[in-house]
Protein backbone atom coordinates (compact mmCIF):
# COMPACT_ATOMS: atom_id res chain seq x y z
CA UNK A 1 0.00 0.00 0.00
CA UNK A 2 0.98 3.40 -0.52
CA UNK A 3 3.36 4.75 1.61
CA UNK A 4 3.22 1.41 3.67
CA UNK A 5 6.92 0.13 5.06
CA UNK A 6 8.66 3.13 3.02
CA UNK A 7 11.38 4.62 5.07
CA UNK A 8 12.49 8.51 4.54
CA UNK A 9 15.49 9.24 4.13
CA UNK A 10 17.28 12.15 4.71
CA UNK A 11 19.69 13.92 1.29
CA UNK A 12 23.26 15.59 1.98
CA UNK A 13 23.77 16.56 -1.54
CA UNK A 14 26.73 17.98 -1.13
CA UNK A 15 29.31 19.96 -4.47
CA UNK A 16 31.84 17.21 -3.83
CA UNK A 17 30.18 14.12 -2.04
CA UNK A 18 26.11 13.01 -1.48
CA UNK A 19 24.88 11.02 1.43
CA UNK A 20 21.94 9.48 2.71
CA UNK A 21 20.16 8.53 5.86
CA UNK A 22 17.81 6.51 6.14
CA UNK A 23 15.18 6.51 9.41
CA UNK A 24 16.06 3.95 11.59
CA UNK A 25 19.53 3.02 9.66
CA UNK A 26 22.11 6.16 9.77
CA UNK A 27 24.04 6.37 6.67
CA UNK A 28 23.51 4.17 3.92
CA UNK A 29 25.25 5.43 0.64
CA UNK A 30 27.99 7.67 0.07
CA UNK A 31 28.97 8.47 -3.21
CA UNK A 32 30.58 11.19 -4.88
CA UNK A 33 28.70 13.91 -6.89
CA UNK A 34 29.42 13.31 -10.26
CA UNK A 35 27.29 11.53 -13.60
CA UNK A 36 29.28 10.29 -16.31
CA UNK A 37 27.40 10.66 -19.48
CA UNK A 38 27.64 10.23 -23.24
CA UNK A 39 27.79 13.30 -24.97
CA UNK A 40 26.07 12.60 -27.99
CA UNK A 41 23.01 11.01 -26.27
CA UNK A 42 22.84 12.33 -22.92
CA UNK A 43 22.50 8.76 -21.44
CA UNK A 44 23.76 8.41 -17.76
CA UNK A 45 26.61 5.76 -18.30
CA UNK A 46 27.83 6.20 -14.37
CA UNK A 47 27.01 7.75 -10.69
CA UNK A 48 29.08 8.32 -7.74
CA UNK A 49 32.56 6.66 -7.45
CA UNK A 50 32.27 4.84 -10.21
CA UNK A 51 32.10 8.08 -12.64
CA UNK A 52 34.43 10.07 -10.14
CA UNK A 53 37.34 7.21 -11.17
CA UNK A 54 36.50 8.52 -15.03
CA UNK A 55 37.31 12.41 -14.31
CA UNK A 56 40.29 13.73 -16.80
CA UNK A 57 40.08 10.18 -18.18
CA UNK A 58 37.16 10.66 -20.49
CA UNK A 59 37.13 9.52 -24.21
CA UNK A 60 36.07 12.15 -26.66
CA UNK A 61 32.02 10.93 -25.69
CA UNK A 62 32.02 10.44 -22.48
CA UNK A 63 31.72 13.72 -20.03
CA UNK A 64 32.16 13.43 -16.21
CA UNK A 65 30.16 16.07 -14.59
CA UNK A 66 29.76 17.84 -11.15
CA UNK A 67 26.33 19.02 -11.89
CA UNK A 68 26.70 20.31 -8.35
CA UNK A 69 28.87 23.91 -8.14
CA UNK A 70 29.16 26.27 -5.18
CA UNK A 71 26.57 24.14 -3.44
CA UNK A 72 24.18 24.82 -5.48
CA UNK A 73 22.55 23.11 -8.55
CA UNK A 74 24.36 23.78 -11.84
CA UNK A 75 23.12 21.32 -13.92
CA UNK A 76 19.13 20.60 -13.04
CA UNK A 77 19.00 17.38 -15.11
CA UNK A 78 22.28 15.77 -13.97
CA UNK A 79 21.17 16.32 -10.63
CA UNK A 80 17.87 14.96 -10.94
CA UNK A 81 19.43 12.14 -13.05
CA UNK A 82 21.75 11.66 -10.17
CA UNK A 83 19.21 11.73 -7.28
CA UNK A 84 17.57 9.18 -9.21
CA UNK A 85 20.10 7.18 -8.91
CA UNK A 86 21.14 7.74 -5.12
CA UNK A 87 16.99 7.33 -4.41
CA UNK A 88 16.08 3.67 -6.25
CA UNK A 89 19.86 2.84 -4.77
CA UNK A 90 18.94 2.92 -1.42
CA UNK A 91 14.37 2.56 -1.16
CA UNK A 92 14.53 0.45 -4.44
CA UNK A 93 10.70 0.94 -5.60
CA UNK A 94 8.88 2.93 -3.08
CA UNK A 95 8.61 6.70 -3.05
CA UNK A 96 9.75 7.82 0.15
CA UNK A 97 9.33 11.59 1.82
CA UNK A 98 12.87 13.34 1.69
CA UNK A 99 14.65 15.93 3.59
CA UNK A 100 17.41 17.69 1.85
CA UNK A 101 20.21 20.29 2.89
CA UNK A 102 20.65 23.52 1.47
CA UNK A 103 23.53 25.99 1.95
CA UNK A 104 22.48 29.32 4.24
CA UNK A 105 22.03 32.12 1.82
CA UNK A 106 20.66 30.63 -0.74
CA UNK A 107 18.26 31.97 -3.08
CA UNK A 108 14.62 30.70 -3.24
CA UNK A 109 14.98 30.06 -6.50
CA UNK A 110 17.79 27.54 -5.38
CA UNK A 111 16.08 26.22 -3.17
CA UNK A 112 12.84 25.57 -5.38
CA UNK A 113 15.43 23.51 -7.73
CA UNK A 114 16.39 21.41 -4.83
CA UNK A 115 12.62 20.77 -3.89
CA UNK A 116 11.66 19.86 -7.54
CA UNK A 117 14.97 18.12 -8.53
CA UNK A 118 14.31 15.79 -5.80
CA UNK A 119 10.82 15.04 -7.05
CA UNK A 120 11.74 14.64 -10.16
CA UNK A 121 14.19 11.78 -8.82
CA UNK A 122 10.99 9.83 -6.68
CA UNK A 123 10.96 11.50 -3.65
CA UNK A 124 6.84 11.79 -2.74
CA UNK A 125 7.58 15.06 -1.19
CA UNK A 126 10.54 16.88 -0.39
CA UNK A 127 11.29 19.59 2.46
CA UNK A 128 14.74 21.49 2.88
CA UNK A 129 16.49 21.88 5.79
CA UNK A 130 19.62 24.64 5.96
CA UNK A 131 23.23 23.05 5.98
CA UNK A 132 24.39 24.87 9.19
CA UNK A 133 21.81 23.50 10.93
CA UNK A 134 21.97 20.14 10.62
CA UNK A 135 25.83 20.21 10.37
CA UNK A 136 25.02 21.43 13.78
CA UNK A 137 22.65 18.94 14.67
CA UNK A 138 24.56 16.16 13.22
CA UNK A 139 27.87 17.22 15.42
CA UNK A 140 25.42 16.96 18.38
CA UNK A 141 25.54 20.93 19.59
CA UNK A 142 22.47 21.63 21.94
CA UNK A 143 21.03 23.23 18.98
CA UNK A 144 18.02 23.83 20.51
CA UNK A 145 18.92 25.39 24.38
CA UNK A 146 19.64 29.11 25.13
CA UNK A 147 23.20 29.04 24.13
CA UNK A 148 25.24 29.88 21.10
CA UNK A 149 27.42 27.55 19.40
CA UNK A 150 29.27 27.90 16.45
CA UNK A 151 29.67 25.44 13.53
CA UNK A 152 31.71 25.98 10.59
CA UNK A 153 31.31 23.67 7.73
CA UNK A 154 34.07 23.19 4.80
CA UNK A 155 32.92 21.30 2.26
CA UNK A 156 33.44 21.00 -1.74
CA UNK A 157 32.09 24.49 -2.56
CA UNK A 158 31.12 26.66 -0.01
CA UNK A 159 32.22 27.25 3.74
CA UNK A 160 29.19 27.77 5.54
CA UNK A 161 29.89 29.42 9.28
CA UNK A 162 26.96 30.02 11.54
CA UNK A 163 26.08 30.71 15.43
CA UNK A 164 23.02 28.93 16.13
CA UNK A 165 20.74 29.89 19.35
CA UNK A 166 17.48 28.40 20.13
CA UNK A 167 16.51 26.29 17.32
CA UNK A 168 17.68 28.81 14.69
CA UNK A 169 20.46 30.19 12.91
CA UNK A 170 21.33 33.66 14.41
CA UNK A 171 23.84 34.48 12.13
CA UNK A 172 25.92 33.00 9.44
CA UNK A 173 27.88 33.50 6.29
CA UNK A 174 28.54 31.71 3.47
CA UNK A 175 31.66 31.85 1.10
CA UNK A 176 32.27 30.11 -2.59
CA UNK A 177 35.82 29.08 -0.71
CA UNK A 178 36.26 25.74 0.71
CA UNK A 179 37.99 22.45 -0.89
CA UNK A 180 37.74 22.71 -4.81
CA UNK A 181 39.32 26.37 -4.24
CA UNK A 182 42.31 24.54 -2.26
CA UNK A 183 42.70 22.09 -4.97
CA UNK A 184 42.84 25.06 -7.67
CA UNK A 185 45.46 26.82 -6.18
CA UNK A 186 47.41 23.44 -5.65
CA UNK A 187 47.05 23.22 -9.57
CA UNK A 188 48.07 26.66 -10.45
CA UNK A 189 51.02 26.28 -7.52
CA UNK A 190 52.21 23.15 -9.83
CA UNK A 191 51.60 25.18 -13.11
CA UNK A 192 53.96 28.18 -12.28
CA UNK A 193 56.86 26.30 -10.37
CA UNK A 194 57.38 23.44 -12.45
CA UNK A 195 55.20 24.21 -16.06
CA UNK A 196 53.04 20.73 -14.89
CA UNK A 197 49.69 20.04 -15.59
CA UNK A 198 48.20 18.34 -13.28
CA UNK A 199 44.55 17.44 -12.63
CA UNK A 200 41.89 17.73 -10.35
CA UNK A 201 41.98 14.73 -8.93
CA UNK A 202 45.91 14.97 -8.25
CA UNK A 203 45.59 18.22 -6.69
CA UNK A 204 43.11 16.70 -4.41
CA UNK A 205 45.50 13.91 -3.72
CA UNK A 206 48.21 16.90 -2.93
CA UNK A 207 46.30 18.09 -0.60
CA UNK A 208 44.76 15.10 1.56
CA UNK A 209 48.03 13.61 1.91
CA UNK A 210 50.77 16.78 2.22
CA UNK A 211 48.75 19.60 2.79
CA UNK A 212 48.67 21.71 6.10
CA UNK A 213 46.71 25.16 6.85
CA UNK A 214 50.12 26.44 8.75
CA UNK A 215 53.18 26.61 6.53
CA UNK A 216 55.12 26.64 9.77
CA UNK A 217 54.22 23.39 10.93
CA UNK A 218 54.06 22.23 6.99
CA UNK A 219 58.01 22.13 8.00
CA UNK A 220 57.53 18.90 9.67
CA UNK A 221 55.67 16.79 6.87
CA UNK A 222 57.56 15.04 3.77
CA UNK A 223 57.58 15.90 0.49
CA UNK A 224 55.70 13.98 -2.02
CA UNK A 225 56.10 12.60 -5.18
CA UNK A 226 53.33 13.75 -8.11
CA UNK A 227 53.06 12.86 -12.13
CA UNK A 228 51.82 15.50 -14.47
CA UNK A 229 52.36 17.10 -17.91
CA UNK A 230 54.99 18.87 -18.66
CA UNK A 231 53.52 22.30 -20.69
CA UNK A 232 56.78 22.18 -22.46
CA UNK A 233 57.55 18.95 -23.71
CA UNK A 234 53.81 17.68 -23.76
CA UNK A 235 55.57 15.05 -21.83
CA UNK A 236 54.40 13.43 -18.83
CA UNK A 237 56.83 14.19 -15.83
CA UNK A 238 57.53 13.62 -12.26
CA UNK A 239 58.42 16.18 -9.65
CA UNK A 240 58.88 16.64 -6.25
CA UNK A 241 56.51 19.16 -4.18
CA UNK A 242 57.49 20.27 -0.73
CA UNK A 243 54.32 20.72 1.90
CA UNK A 244 55.85 24.20 2.57
CA UNK A 245 55.00 25.24 -0.96
CA UNK A 246 51.38 23.73 -0.65
CA UNK A 247 51.01 25.37 2.31
CA UNK A 248 51.97 28.82 0.79
CA UNK A 249 49.90 28.02 -2.37
CA UNK A 250 46.73 27.56 -0.25
CA UNK A 251 47.19 30.38 2.51
CA UNK A 252 44.59 32.97 0.72
CA UNK A 253 41.85 30.01 1.24
CA UNK A 254 42.77 29.65 5.06
CA UNK A 255 42.57 33.69 5.60
CA UNK A 256 39.50 34.02 3.45
CA UNK A 257 37.80 31.57 5.84
CA UNK A 258 39.02 33.08 8.53
CA UNK A 259 37.56 35.91 7.62
CA UNK A 260 34.55 35.03 7.27
CA UNK A 261 34.59 32.87 11.00
CA UNK A 262 35.41 36.62 12.35
CA UNK A 263 32.73 38.10 10.46
CA UNK A 264 30.13 35.75 11.36
CA UNK A 265 31.47 36.57 15.42
CA UNK A 266 31.44 40.10 15.21
CA UNK A 267 27.66 39.86 13.97
CA UNK A 268 26.43 38.13 16.87
CA UNK A 269 25.74 39.28 20.42
CA UNK A 270 27.72 39.71 23.06
CA UNK A 271 25.94 36.86 24.81
CA UNK A 272 27.18 34.52 21.93
CA UNK A 273 30.01 35.48 21.08
CA UNK A 274 30.94 34.64 24.81
CA UNK A 275 28.87 31.33 24.59
CA UNK A 276 31.09 30.53 21.63
CA UNK A 277 34.18 31.63 23.50
CA UNK A 278 33.51 28.80 26.05
CA UNK A 279 32.44 26.19 24.28
CA UNK A 280 34.80 26.60 21.13
CA UNK A 281 33.94 26.65 17.48
CA UNK A 282 33.24 23.25 15.98
CA UNK A 283 34.43 22.00 12.59
CA UNK A 284 32.87 19.93 9.87
CA UNK A 285 32.76 19.09 6.85
CA UNK A 286 35.35 17.24 4.70
CA UNK A 287 37.65 20.55 4.80
CA UNK A 288 37.98 20.11 8.54
CA UNK A 289 40.54 17.34 8.12
CA UNK A 290 43.04 19.57 6.62
CA UNK A 291 46.10 19.30 8.52
CA UNK A 292 46.71 21.93 11.20
CA UNK A 293 43.61 24.30 10.39
CA UNK A 294 42.02 23.91 14.18
CA UNK A 295 45.42 25.23 15.74
CA UNK A 296 45.21 28.00 12.59
CA UNK A 297 41.67 29.00 13.10
CA UNK A 298 42.17 28.90 16.94
CA UNK A 299 45.08 31.29 16.96
CA UNK A 300 43.45 34.03 14.86
CA UNK A 301 40.54 34.08 16.55
CA UNK A 302 41.29 33.21 20.08
CA UNK A 303 38.52 30.96 20.53
CA UNK A 304 39.04 27.54 21.02
CA UNK A 305 38.69 24.89 18.17
CA UNK A 306 37.38 20.84 17.40
CA UNK A 307 36.56 19.25 14.71
CA UNK A 308 33.44 16.82 15.17
CA UNK A 309 33.64 13.35 15.12
CA UNK A 310 32.99 12.34 11.50
CA UNK A 311 33.03 15.58 10.22
CA UNK A 312 31.81 14.18 6.59
CA UNK A 313 28.57 12.72 8.10
CA UNK A 314 27.49 15.31 10.02
CA UNK A 315 24.85 17.03 7.43
CA UNK A 316 23.48 13.67 6.08
CA UNK A 317 23.07 12.64 10.04
CA UNK A 318 21.40 16.25 11.15
CA UNK A 319 19.15 16.29 7.67
CA UNK A 320 18.14 12.80 8.62
CA UNK A 321 17.51 13.61 12.11
CA UNK A 322 15.56 16.22 11.46
CA UNK A 323 13.04 13.51 9.54
CA UNK A 324 11.45 13.96 13.26
CA UNK A 325 10.42 17.44 12.43
CA UNK A 326 8.88 16.12 8.90
CA UNK A 327 5.06 16.21 10.37
CA UNK A 328 5.96 19.66 11.93
CA UNK A 329 6.61 21.04 8.60
CA UNK A 330 4.29 19.40 6.45
CA UNK A 331 1.85 21.43 8.94
CA UNK A 332 3.39 25.30 8.57
CA UNK A 333 3.26 24.35 4.46
CA UNK A 334 0.24 24.31 4.28
P1 LIG B 1 30.38 18.75 0.20
O1 LIG B 1 29.47 18.81 1.37
O2 LIG B 1 30.54 20.05 -0.49
O3 LIG B 1 30.03 17.64 -0.73
P2 LIG B 1 32.29 17.38 1.89
O4 LIG B 1 31.93 17.83 3.25
O5 LIG B 1 31.90 16.01 1.48
O6 LIG B 1 31.84 18.43 0.79
O7 LIG B 1 33.87 17.55 1.77
C1 LIG B 1 34.51 17.34 0.57
C2 LIG B 1 35.77 18.17 0.51
O8 LIG B 1 36.63 17.79 1.60
C3 LIG B 1 36.54 17.92 -0.77
O9 LIG B 1 37.00 19.17 -1.28
C4 LIG B 1 37.70 17.07 -0.30
O10 LIG B 1 38.85 17.25 -1.11
C5 LIG B 1 37.92 17.59 1.10
N1 LIG B 1 38.64 16.63 1.96
C6 LIG B 1 38.31 15.35 2.25
N2 LIG B 1 39.23 14.79 3.06
C7 LIG B 1 40.18 15.74 3.28
C8 LIG B 1 41.41 15.77 4.03
N3 LIG B 1 41.85 14.69 4.70
N4 LIG B 1 42.12 16.93 4.04
C9 LIG B 1 41.69 18.00 3.35
N5 LIG B 1 40.55 18.04 2.63
C10 LIG B 1 39.80 16.92 2.60
MG1 LIG C 1 28.43 19.54 2.77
Amino acid sequence: MFGLGTKNIGIDLGTANTLVYMEGKGIVLREPSVVAKNTQTGEVIAVGSEAKEMIGRTPGTIVAIRPMRDGVIADYDTTAAMLKYFIEKTVSNSKPSVMVCVPSGVTEVEKRAVIDATRVAGAREAFVIEEPFAAAIGAGLPVMDPTGSMVVDIGGGTTDVATISLGGIVSSTSIRQAGDKFNSAIINHIHSSFNLLIGERTAEDIKIQIGSASVEKAKEIESMNIRGRDLVTGLPKSVDVEAVDIAKAIQDVVQNIIIAIKETLEQTSPEIAADVIDHGIILTGGGALLKNLPEVISEATKVPVFIAQNPLDCVAIGTGESLKNIEVMRKSRK
